[in-house]
């Protein structure tokens, strides 16, 4: 079996994260490194490595990343002021973590577009 990745730690606590959700579909916790007053990962269970890589098999986990994006924008209370979601893929996405996760960014006006 291949070697866990980092968010496959936390997901399994066996990393320590600031955790803010959690379901049977994915956690969610605050970035280690913030861009922005809020900056939160939202990470699937299911270690889909990326967005390109992910299947039609990956439709519901995939809306329900959004839609718990969303959800947590509104208890962060960042949901009227805005805010950002972004996936990023490959090298020049700037994925760093080869474990799918949606960022979520707000509480500050953000430049567009981004570097
Ligand atoms: P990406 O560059 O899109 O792959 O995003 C990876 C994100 O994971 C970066 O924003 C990092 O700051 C964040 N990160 C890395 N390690 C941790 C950690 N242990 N806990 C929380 N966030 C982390």
């Amino acid at each position: 079996m291949a070697d866990k990745t980092l968010f496959q730690k936390i997901c399994d606590k066996e990393i320590p994260a600031s955790m803010v959700h959690e379901d049977d579909v994915c956690v969610a916790f605050r970035d280690i490194s913030p861009q922005a007053p809020v900056h939160i990962l939202i990470v699937p269970r299911k270690p889909i490595p990326r967005i390109a890589a992910a299947t039609a098999e990956d439709a519901a986990t995939l809306g329900h990343l959004l839609l718990t994006a969303g959800e947590i924008a509104r208890s962060e209370g960042i949901a009227d002021t805005g805010f950002r979601v972004a996936i990023n893929n490959g090298p020049h996405g700037g994925e760093t973590v080869p474990h799918l996760h949606v960022h979520l960014l707000g509480g500050r006006p953000l430049q567009w577009p981004p570097g």
